[in-house]
């Protein structure tokens, strides 16, 4: 098996870890957990990604989710290309957000009100300060594994490159911050009881579709019962859909379940590849942010015009064939990989438009399952898929992003090359 064209993309990393901490920007594109150096992006057509080197890729990253309908989709450019002639940002109230605020009112049955940002993180801090202030009280609770951005309380137990670098928490965080939060164990009634009981809380905050494990669907009954803690104890059930938003179903994974949120956390899709986020909910309480009320927030480029018409686009081509299709596109893509597995011990999760491939015996169904896979054959995998034209998230706890982009030709091919990864492993073939 021929190994990657990798000569300009080992060049820009040597200069780049001089400039850059660890070569770059977001801890997991080092691909350190896959035991490789980053692999340098040319550009993205579609579902494919081109390195610098001219090695092309069948992409499941897809910049971590905002890219449902793949790269450089001609609608979404062209939206972005107008709106650039006008002028980058002003600074000031534009045409677009009140669009795109019209845009996500209509989609997400909880949500009235909602004020933009520029990252999930942001969305994530604001949405904790605001349930701070109305509850009049200091405590979250949030779920082991469950990743809300780079949070300094939030950061305890958190999945994503956080897990994938196995660090607890982070140090730099004081130690006041994490003293608010209280984790709990995602899947455990029990645990979330006593917690609840416990601590007096402002808010419950989770992924009600944590994807930043891997995929670890909630339980039965579990969701109802963050809906009914909160509402027995006075908490704001916060929950954060910055990659299920607009992905699983129009109105996100609200929508899938029917267990409704008090504030609502949206990212990724919302920006269609630049940057926005956004937080939500009712009015009453979006009223308490500055400058309606005196709960302060603010952004030099929040709402920016060119993020906002590139959200607009986005959710403009997202109607119902849409989500029907990305559900197909993905059920074929976790049939195939399922398929290419064999009795290889890996179990493939899927939603609509997210799917991980665990390497373990059964589903996790919490954050220690899912540390417990085997992360090393996940990595050689990896490497191995890599080589062969396809480009998976670089870690196990990342989930792949399938995307309308992507036809079922490409999926043969991912099929075709997973199955001969497969075999690599069981060291039939060449390794990687
Ligand atoms: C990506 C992510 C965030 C953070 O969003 P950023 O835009 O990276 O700050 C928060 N919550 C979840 C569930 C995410 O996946």
């Amino acid at each position: 098996m021929a190994s990657l064209r990798d000569r300009r993309s080992a060049e820009l990393y040597r200069r780049a870890v001089e400039l850059l901490p660890g070569g770059v920007n977001s801890p997991v594109r080092a691909m350190r957990s896959i035991g490789r150096d980053p692999i340098f992006i040319a550009r993205g057509e579609g579902a494919e990604l081109v390195d610098v080197d001219g090695n092309r890729f069948i992409d499941y990253v897809c910049s971590w989710g905002p890219l449902i309908h793949g790269h450089a989709h001609p609608q979404v450019l062209a939206a972005v290309q107008e709106a650039a002639t006008l002028g980058t940002s002003f600074g000031a109230a534009t045409p677009g957000e009140v669009e795109l605020a019209a845009a996500v009112v209509a989609r997400m049955e909880r949500v009235e009100m909602l004020r933009m940002t520029s990252s999930g993180t942001e969305a994530t801090m604001t949405a904790i300060r605001l349930a701070r202030a109305a509850t009049g009280r200091e405590h979250v609770l949030k779920f082991a594994g469950a990743y809300h951005g780079h949070v300094d309380g939030l950061l305890a137990q958190a999945g994503s490159g956080l897990a994938t670098q196995a660090l607890p928490a982070s140090p730099g965080v004081p130690q006041g911050a994490a003293a608010g939060t209280v984790v709990v164990p995602w899947n455990d009634p029990e645990a979330l009881r006593q917690a609840t009981e416990r601590y007096e809380l402002a808010a419950i905050v989770a992924e009600p579709l944590p994807a930043n494990m891997g995929l670890v669907a909630a339980r039965e009954g579990f969701l109802e019962l963050l809906r009914e803690r909160a509402d027995a104890t006075g908490a704001l059930l916060v929950l954060d859909e910055v990659i299920s938003g607009f992905r699983v179903a129009r109105g996100g994974a609200q929508e899938l379940t029917g267990v409704g949120a008090d504030l609502t956390i949206m990212g990724k899709v919302i920006g269609g590849g630049l940057p926005a986020a956004a937080l939500g909910g009712r009015t009453e309480l979006m009223r308490m942010l500055a400058p309606a009320g005196d709960v302060y927030q603010a952004g030099t480029l929040s709402g920016n015009p060119l993020a906002v018409a590139a959200g607009l686009a986005t959710l403009a081509l997202l109607d119902e064939g849409a989500y029907a299709r990305l559900a197909t596109t993905t059920e074929r893509l976790a049939a195939g990989l399922r398929d290419a597995a064999g009795d290889y011990p890996v179990q493939v999760v899927s939603a609509p438009g997210l799917l991980t491939v665990f390497f373990s015996e059964r589903a996790p169904s919490d954050f220690a399952d899912a540390q417990a896979c085997d992360l090393d054959s996940y990595a050689r995998w990896c490497r191995a898929l890599l080589s062969r034209g396809v480009y998976p998230p670089p870690s196990q706890f990342e989930a792949w992003f399938p995307s309308l982009a992507h036809s079922a030709e490409q999926i043969a091919r991912t099929v075709e090359a997973a199955t001969a990864a497969f075999a690599s492993l069981r060291g039939v073939g060449a390794t990687v």
